[in-house]
């Protein structure tokens, strides 16, 4: 018998291509009359597209939302929003503009409507990281989790092949590591299961064609199940990684993830062969660790930490840095093999 605690985030979750187009009726579902809207630069047409359809409902917008929701920006927009009397918010971008609504909705306590542009999965969560003089405080609450999310298959066509390969594999990474969460559950093994096998279709459909729907469709599915299973359970080595090598060391968040997974499940797979025995069946490849590294130099990486700027002289410190609170790990997590993995992630060795 397997005993376990599930805890669900509710939110109403609308899918499909064209959803978009249900925004206004989602805000007035919600009871709001006066829209903040926030943007971004490379998401302007689908914004620019939220902005006509909300028509009058909306009464202010803001593009700027940086990485990291430095709280500054927050403040400065919580200032724009009384001044305009908001009482909802509306957001179209990736995980960073999503961060700058959690934000805004912690502080005002005002609902949100989420249109994802990116496979982030931040929609779906309760939490919230944001920056104050460089340091990076998480926090969890009801307030932060976006009441309605639109997946507008649509608004992910304008992501390059580049940033739709990472975000993909960053939403992997949640599905993966949610498998051999010490939280791990019937439920978020199922859903893990279904977003690993869709992006194993999505990723190379979407390589053969970038303008394949049903390769996006696929992908942005697997985004909203993997950021649910995040929502729910506890990350591992994988994460921690990430999060040093992303807050210490500058790299970017989606591609650290892209690079670093299949060299953390070649480790972690001694202690979850099981696990690794369904991703491998849910992604059709023989082994997983390798099955996923195949998948990602297929689709044109990055597969190498160097790729990325990272220095082999700070590997060391790195090792340090992610062993030092470890995350909870289905493996031992050690300085010596956390160290011997980020070499063959910074060299980019195709795992065996
Ligand atoms: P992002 O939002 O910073 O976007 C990356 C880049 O892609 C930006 O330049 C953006 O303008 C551009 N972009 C976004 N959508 C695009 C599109 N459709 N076409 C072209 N360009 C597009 O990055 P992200 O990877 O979406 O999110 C990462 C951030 O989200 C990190 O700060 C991470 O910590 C956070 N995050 C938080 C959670 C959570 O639960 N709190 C979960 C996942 C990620």
């Amino acid at each position: 018998m397997r005993a376990f605690v599930h805890t669900s985030h509710p939110s109403r979750v609308i899918f499909g291509a064209g959803s978009a187009a249900g925004v206004a009726d989602e805000v007035r579902r919600l009871g709001g009359t006066r829209v903040l809207l926030l943007g971004g630069a490379h998401v302007d047409a689908q914004a620019t597209l939220v902005e006509e359809i909300l028509g009058p409902l909306m009464v202010a917008r803001f593009d700027g939302a940086e990485m990291h929701t430095p709280v500054v920006v927050t403040e400065r927009v919580i200032v724009s929003m009384a001044e305009h009397y908001v009482d909802a918010i509306v957001a179209v971008g990736g995980g960073s503009t999503t961060g700058l609504s959690k934000a805004l909705a912690l502080r005002s306590g005002l609902d949100q409507v989420i249109l994802p542009t990116t496979y982030a999965g931040s929609e779906v969560t309760p939490v919230l990281g944001e920056t104050s003089e460089g340091v990076k405080v998480t926090r969890s609450s009801r307030e932060i989790l976006p009441e309605t999310v639109i997946y507008d298959v649509d608004f992910t066509a304008t992501m390059p092949i580049p940033l739709a390969v990472t975000s993909a594999i960053n939403a992997l990474a949640h599905a993966v590591e949610a498998l051999y969460s010490e939280h791990a559950n019937p439920v978020v093994d199922a859903l893990a299961v279904e977003s690993i096998s869709a992006i194993g279709r999505g990723l190379p459909a979407l390589g053969a064609d970038l303008a394949d729907r049903e390769g996006r469709s696929d992908l942005l599915l697997a985004a909203w199940l993997a950021g649910t299973c995040l929502a729910s359970v506890g990350m591992g080595l994988h994460h921690k990684i990430c999060h040093v090598l992303g807050g210490s060391f500058g790299l970017p968040h989606a591609a650290v993830h892209t690079v670093m997974l299949p060299h953390v499940m070649a480790y972690n797979a001694v202690s979850v062969p099981r696990v690794m025995e369904r991703i491998a069946d849910a992604l059709v490849t023989p082994t997983a660790p390798a099955g996923v590294y195949d998948l990602i130099a297929a689709a044109g990486g990055p597969t190498t930490l160097a790729e990325l700027g990272m220095a082999e002289a700070d590997l060391d410190e790195a090792a340090r840095l992610a062993t030092e609170k470890p995350y909870p790990n289905p493996r031992e997590v050690t300085r010596v093999g956390v160290r011997r993995l980020l070499g063959e992630a910074f060299a980019g060795t195709r795992p065996e």
